[in-house]
């Protein structure tokens, strides 16, 4: 993998990670030694709610403030057995719950390409990073769209696998039938050569599988059948709409058949998605109890003190969910909400798994416009809207890719490729296609601000 250098990120950090707020915590160059092997020379960021033995791991909460991970998430073992090395720790939403980085504790991150705007979220600290070159690639982690949205709005690639693909051990569960580890990269060929060495089994995660091959079959569009999705068509912005219908033309010259398809269920994904995460949360979360791991504020007894250090540390929008994902799974609501859930997030696997019957990908807005500026994030429920696009991929376990289709007003835009179960490989190639043939990487680097200081 062509790489930057540690000289050259670890001045990018200098420069920039000061107004940008990527970084929460910063490996010292002395420190960095690459290692040998396929990956050698390669910095990895890490979001930090990601286990790297050593260094901190705080989740963006002030609960886990002084807490330091006393080992390394099986996927960070991989890379840097590999070779890589760690650049430091990425900022991000608590616990991963958010779309803009700011419900972070730690102050929230800046969109290299404006400062004023968001990088999304909740792996707003990765996208940052990679964007502004202050690594070469980055980890976060995906539950509704927390990897391809922030790509998506800082002009990058953002993948996430299909579900077990990489192992989630060493990440901070938020909500474990959702999560995944996911990449940020500036090209998709930097994603193989990742996925490659971290991806498969993992006798740590019950849930992790054999790794699908990431072989390069080569992309023919002449071959491919390519879906979209007339609800979704409806409700992306104006400043996608232009990039999205280039795509399609380019697909189409090349050969490609586009399929029309439905998803009327689109409008239940977000509500689906709410009831599960947030339950699986608030059960996930019930280990940060004042006892285990770091801030304590004292009770006189077990009871006082969980709920003390719970409502002193813990940040709003982590109460909300918990309180939600409580509420949700209490005996007298189960049925009325986590179960029936449950019952709408098979029809929503049904329906896409109908559509790979029909295509062989599906192209949808990443987001429904550019970031939104930082002084004007839309309000709570509203920012849940920021998922429409992304969640499908997390309730199905489908593979899927976020990659950059260009600009509009100078921000970057971002599209979104779904594929079935384990066909990872060919989002992949598909990425790769586009990005020779469709997208002018050139432009995009120009763009970036903090590339060019
Ligand atoms: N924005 C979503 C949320 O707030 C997604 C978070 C994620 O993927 N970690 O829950």
């Amino acid at each position: 993998m062509e790489t930057l250098g540690v000289k050259e990120i670890c001045g990018n950090i200098a420069a920039h990670n000061g107004a940008l707020n990527a970084y929460l915590q910063v490996v010292p160059e002395e420190r960095l030694k690459p290692g040998a092997g396929p990956l050698a020379g390669v910095c990895l960021g890490v979001k930090d709610n990601i286990a790297v033995a050593g260094l901190q791991l705080t989740c963006g909460s002030k609960l886990l403030e002084r807490y330091v991970a006393p080992y390394t998430a099986t996927v960070v073992e991989r890379l840097l057995a590999a070779g890589a090395t760690v650049t430091g720790k990425l900022n991000l939403d608590e616990f991963a719950m958010g779309s803009a980085t700011t419900y972070s504790a730690y102050g929230d991150t800046k969109n290299p390409w404006d400062e004023d705007r968001t990088p999304g979220g909740s792996s707003g600290g990765s996208a940052a990073a990679v964007a502004a070159k202050m690594c070469d690639v980055a980890l976060g982690s995906d539950t509704g769209g927390s990897v391809r949205q922030p790509a998506a709005y800082c002009g990058i690639y953002g993948y996430k696998p299909t579900y077990g693909a990489l192992s989630r051990y060493g990440l901070t569960a938020f909500a474990s039938s959702l999560d995944q580890i996911g990449i940020f990269a500036r090209r998709p060929g930097h994603i193989r050569e990742l996925m490659r060495i971290a991806a498969g089994r993992d006798d740590h995660d019950a849930t992790s599988i054999e790794a699908p091959s990431f072989a390069t079959r080569g992309f023919s569009p002449s071959e491919m059948k390519i879906g979209v999705i007339a609800e979704y068509e409806k409700k992306m912005g104006p400043a996608v709409r232009p990039a999205y219908d280039r795509c399609i033309e380019t697909l189409k010259k090349a050969g490609a058949t586009i399929v029309p398809l439905s998803f009327p269920e689109y409008d239940t994904v977000i509500s689906v998605y709410q009831v599960v995460a947030t339950a699986e949360a608030s059960a996930n979360l019930a280990r940060f109890d004042g006892i285990r791991y770091t801030a304590r504020a004292e009770g006189c007894s077990f009871r006082e003190t969980t709920a003390a250090s719970r409502g002193r540390w813990f940040g709003p929008e982590v109460k909300r969910r918990i309180l939600l994902g409580t509420w949700v799974l209490s005996r007298a609501y189960y049925d009325s909400y986590y179960l029936r859930a449950a019952k709408v997030r098979t029809v929503i696997l049904d329906r896409w798994k109908e559509f790979f019957g029909k295509v062989d990908l599906v192209l949808t807005p990443a987001t429904a416009g550019t970031a939104f500026k930082r002084a004007e994030q839309p309000d709570t429920f509203a920012l849940y809207l920021e998922d429409l696009f992304t969640i499908p991929a997390n309730l199905t376990g489908m593979p899927a890719i976020a990659f950059p289709a260009g600009t509009h007003d100078r921000l970057p835009v971002g599209l979104q490729l779904t594929a079935d179960l384990s066909r990872d490989a060919l989002l992949i190639d598909a990425a790769g296609w586009l990005e020779k043939n469709f997208m002018d990487f050139a432009t995009i680097e120009r763009g970036c601000r903090h590339d060019t200081i």
